[in-house]
């Protein structure tokens, strides 16, 4: 690069920049996928539990259905003995388990109503829970390959924004090396600072007159304050 040492600088550290908020762009595409990944997951265990819900809810009207042929069969009989009961007590002991059964019946088809009713209900949310799941699959999928696409185009710049950064690095004066290394192993796009209006750019604190003096003859100057490598904005 030809040029001031402060154009060079600057053009490092864009270079810096640009890798930074490249990878900002990758972090945030990557969180909005997981972000989405997540929303999938809850809506999956959403439709799960409805499934499970009507799984139970019909395996526990068959074991009322089974209850209600059972206690119909037993009252059947019973009203069958009592035709032959022998005695007033044998009649009045069948009487009162036939009213007992109709009772217990009773008060099973009003709970079988309940969970046919539940059941009904339950089954008609299916449809749109499985609707949701699959649409926030495909989203999930619209968006990956969003994501895969722009990844490549990222990929690209970055590549040459880390290009751009080893090729000034190589132009560094050797006397402010270890200083940037130091620097760079740190943040790398907070090892530089521009100079304006008389400030370090990364810290506002005021420069000197020798700093500035120093920027101008392409000399290498650190902010006292922060420790950043300093450059001059030249404006013409
Ligand atoms: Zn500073």
């Amino acid at each position: 690069m030809s040029g001031s040492l402060s154009a060079l600088l600057r053009a490092l550290h864009e270079a810096h920049q640009r890798v930074h908020l490249l990878h900002k762009e990758i972090e945030e595409s990557q969180r909005a996928v997981r972000r989405l990944e997540q929303q999938l997951a809850e809506r999956e265990k959403q439709l799960r539990q409805l499934q499970e819900e009507i799984r139970q809810l019909k395996v526990t009207l068959h074991d009322r259905e089974v209850t209600e042929k059972q206690l119909h069969e037993k009252v059947t009989r019973w009203q069958q003995q009592i035709l032959g009961a022998s005695t007033a007590r044998e009649y009045q002991a069948l009487q009162s388990q036939i009213e007992n059964a109709r009772i217990q019946l009773h008060a099973l088809e009003d709970e079988m109503l309940e969970l046919m009713d539940k059941l009904e209900r339950r089954q008609q949310e299916l449809p749109e829970r499985e609707k949701l799941v699959s649409e926030t699959r495909a989203e999930l999928h619209r968006l990956e390959e969003q994501r895969r696409q722009r990844l490549e185009a990222i990929q690209d710049r970055l590549t040459q924004a880390r290009a751009d950064v080893a090729r000034f690095e190589a132009e560094l004066p050797p006397e402010l090396r270890e200083t940037y290394q130091r620097l760079v192993r740190q943040e790398p796009k907070e090892a530089l600072a521009p100079v304006e209006h008389g400030s370090c750019m990364g810290c506002f604190t005021e420069t000197t007159l020798q700093m500035l003096q120093d920027l101008r003859l392409n000399r290498p100057v650190v902010c006292k304050s922060c420790g950043r490598i300093l450059y001059l904005i030249e404006t013409s």
